[in-house]
């Protein structure tokens, strides 16, 4: 199986009730970019990648696409299969994981439909249909967020994520401290997702005045280092999310337990061939993590599905989808939705959703 073609298009996915405020990024709207392949035989796949903004990652969407221009001619003819697939890619470009992501989530999807059988199923397969999400607030003021929580709790979210960073420490911890009121007790699980916006001192502060709130720490700080720093002084578990840039670096966060879990964006990783070997390093470690990506519409949404449906279920930590900040779907039909705070796995081919490609216009690039 070969690629003959190569599709590269640009997107704009508005947030609804914009902006998406982050520590380091306020979100209005994303420019995503969605690859197709063509084999050989005319099986097509599809790929997305989508940096929230150009601030939350080392990527941005323009990066994106000139890393896939610069490996798309030496592409075509590649075989699809994914080690080779990644040997390629690695061969024509240096880094830029969030750019071959795309090709390897089309890779995945194409072969999927090729062989009639579902991503998951090419992943090792699927251990839940429906598969847990977790919902992320936004930085805002804490009794605004303790009311989103109490919300969320009841449309049946088994995990919150709230955001904090960029404002006076002392409003982080009010806003655990309240949402805590809320879900405390509830089995809500909580994660408090600093997004590299508080200093060492931030973070040790927000420990030492929170004993009793069982949350763990996403990213709270900035660097690999600013963890290793805190990690013998705080109570809370720490989650990596921004800083696991690769397997290298996951290997190294797992292996020296300087980290109790990961955030984890599919496309940060490159794709899902490096995030099944990321999903596997964490069994191992019996560490818990998300699968989710930054942001993106239903081709994203679901390799995030496939590839979190195939994860021992108490290590899932959940796949956060764009899905409720963003108006409608590319597939009308399959198209992700979360529902009951979980979402339903597609089982059809491949990733299970196909898009409407009338909505992308005219590829950016074709090869
Ligand atoms: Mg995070």
């Amino acid at each position: 199986m070969k690629i003959k073609e190569i599709h590269i298009y640009a997107h704009d996915l508005p947030v609804k009730n914009g902006p998406y405020t982050m520590a380091n990024a306020e979100v209005w709207a994303l420019d995503t970019t969605l690859v197709k392949l063509v084999a050989e035989d005319g099986t097509t796949g599809w790929g997305e990648t989508c940096p929230v903004g150009p601030t939350y990652a080392e990527a941005h969407a323009e990066g994106a696409r000139a890393a896939l221009k610069a490996m798309a001619k030496g592409l075509i003819g590649a075989d699809l299969w994914p080690v080779a697939l990644h040997h390629r890619m690695n061969g024509l470009l240096n880094g830029h994981n969030y750019a071959k992501a795309a090709i390897d989530i089309a890779a995945h999807d194409l072969i999927g439909k090729k062989l009639g059988v579902n991503v998951a199923d090419l992943l090792g397969g699927a251990q839940t249909e429906r598969v847990p999400s977790y919902y992320a607030t936004g930085v805002g003021a804490p009794d605004d967020i303790a009311r989103l929580a109490k919300e969320k709790l009841a449309e049946g979210y088994p995990r919150l994520q709230i955001k904090v960073g960029g404002r006076p420490v002392e409003i982080d911890v009010e806003t655990i401290r309240k949402v805590w009121e809320v879900v405390g007790g509830t089995g809500m699980r909580l994660a408090v997702d600093g997004n590299r916006g508080w200093t060492t001192r931030d973070a040790l502060r927000v420990s030492r005045e929170c004993p009793d709130v069982p949350f763990i720490m996403e990213q709270p700080c900035n660097t690999y280092q600013d963890l290793e720093k805190i990690r013998p002084q705080v109570s809370h578990g720490i989650y990596m999310d921004e800083n696991s840039v690769d397997l290298n670096t996951v290997i190294s966060a797992a292996g020296t337990g300087l980290v109790d879990g990961f955030g984890m964006k599919v496309t940060r990783i490159g794709g899902l061939q490096n995030m099944r070997t990321f999903r596997d390093i964490c069994e191992a470690r019996n560490l818990p993590h998300t699968c989710d990506d930054s942001w993106g519409g239903d081709i994203i949404a679901a390799a995030c599905t496939q590839i979190a449906s195939t994860v021992r279920p108490t290590l899932m930590e959940g796949a956060w989808l764009a899905a409720p900040y963003i108006e409608g779907n590319y597939d009308p039909e399959n198209g992700i939705t979360i529902q009951g705070g979980h979402i339903q796995r597609p089982t059809g081919p491949g990733l299970g959703v196909i898009p409407d490609e009338t909505l992308f216009g005219a590829p950016v690039a074709s090869y």
